[in-house]
């Protein structure tokens, strides 16, 4: 098919073609990352795309393949005047299917497609999920998606509206991850956290900022952290702006988890891990093991930048403020504001600040017993 492009072992260097099987590596069991043969990818905009695709010149796909999409990227770009300083938000829960993830899961199920796979599995803990099921749809492929038994039912009646087989499985979220991986042999594992081409994806959010804010980037941004999608994304299309040579200096970035299941923290600050996953309200970051931590902390920390964890008052009063401006969020992506508020108290971490607004709260309205 004239690839490109290829994978590379992050652990030991293996390399193989984009058309593999192998959802991570079958010598040592690292994870993928994309490499490119020959030249660096140079700032090219294709304004006649929509969304996001008008930066599909940077991303590792050859230029025969198809894009599956539903019109997604380009969301709007806000700023406002908050308690702590000048914040912007990016309203990524205006995503067709309600979250960023849309981003990843559009490109990734863009590469399904061309290398004719037969059907797509995925595990989640909700949007992710709907996200993948959404595009498989789009695309006309077989799709199964294993959840953990606690995921709002709106999120797993919304795979199941889309035309996915949807598979609850008990107990925590660890065991839908091990689930999908006994029944990836011969579908396509399409890994919101594993997988480098969905950061790839996620990545092109940066490209956007960069456009909206008139070529400039913020000083510091304030995302939630659960898995990584977000914050390895961001960083990947961060580091590609500056090597580009259009930005002179990453931003500061910021994890934010929720202190009720906050793994990343501990691990790099020290402490003991509380394991309450199923209680805070913050689902779509409740994920005990990462399986990227070591790379999601070297990532913040080379920006200068930290993980912090926020408490169940401060996301719950977040949450009620946003929507109170009109800014219909779930209340995962209002961990990331209640990130700002925490911030901007500390010296050190440069304005502007900037959020991402991850998830729509509209999805969760009906099952919201309210506060
Ligand atoms: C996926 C998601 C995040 C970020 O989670 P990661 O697991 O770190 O990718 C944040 N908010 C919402 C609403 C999400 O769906
Ligand atoms: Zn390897």
């Amino acid at each position: 098919m004239g690839w490109q492009f290829g994978y590379e072992c992050m652990e030991c260097g293996h390399a193989e073609g984009l058309d593999t099987a192998n959802a991570w590596c079958p010598v040592c069991g690292g994870l993928w990352t994309i490499k490119r043969d020959g030249e660096r990818c140079a700032w090219n905009v294709d304004v006649a795309a929509v969304g996001l695709w008008r930066y599909r010149a940077m991303l590792p796909l050859s230029p025969q393949v198809v894009p599956v999409t539903l019109g997604e990227g380009w969301t709007p770009l806000t700023w406002e005047q908050v308690p702590v300083g000048t914040c912007y938000f990016k309203h990524e829960y205006l995503m067709p299917t309600g979250s960023f993830k849309d981003r990843g899961a559009s490109v990734l199920v863009t590469l399904s497609r061309h290398m004719r796979v037969r059907s797509v599995v995925a595990d989640s803990s909700g949007n992710a999920g709907a996200a993948v099921a959404a595009y498989c749809a789009r695309a006309g492929l077989p799709c199964r998606i294993f959840v953990p038994e606690c995921t709002s039912p709106v999120k797993t009646r919304q795979m199941e509206m889309v035309g996915a087989d949807v598979e609850r499985i008990p107990g925590r979220r660890e065991n839908a991850a091990l689930a999908v991986m006994e029944a990836a042999g011969g579908a396509f594992y399409a890994s919101h956290y594993r997988h480098p081409l969905f950061f790839h994806g996620v990545k092109t959010i940066t490209f956007e900022i960069w456009e909206q804010m008139g070529r400039a980037v913020p000083g510091t941004v304030i995302l939630p952290v659960g898995n990584g999608s977000l914050v390895l994304g961001v960083y990947t299309g961060f580091r590609e702006l500056v090597a580009m040579g259009l930005v002179q200096r990453m931003p500061v970035l910021i994890g934010v988890q929720a202190a009720r299941c906050a793994p990343l923290v501990h691990r790099m600050h020290g402490g003991v891990p509380v394991d309450v996953t199923a209680l805070t309200v913050a689902e779509g970051i409740a994920i005990a093991e990462p399986v990227q931590g070591d790379r999601i902390i070297e990532a913040v920390r080379s920006t200068g930048g930290t993980l912090i964890e926020v408490e169940e008052a401060e996301i719950i009063g977040a949450y009620g403020w946003a929507w109170r401006r009109g800014i219909c969020i779930e209340k995962t992506a209002a961990v990331g504001i209640a990130g700002v508020n925490r911030i901007g108290q500390m010296p050190g971490y440069p304005e502007p600040y900037l959020t991402v607004l991850t998830g729509n709260g509209l999805k969760m309205l009906a099952s919201d017993p309210g506060e």
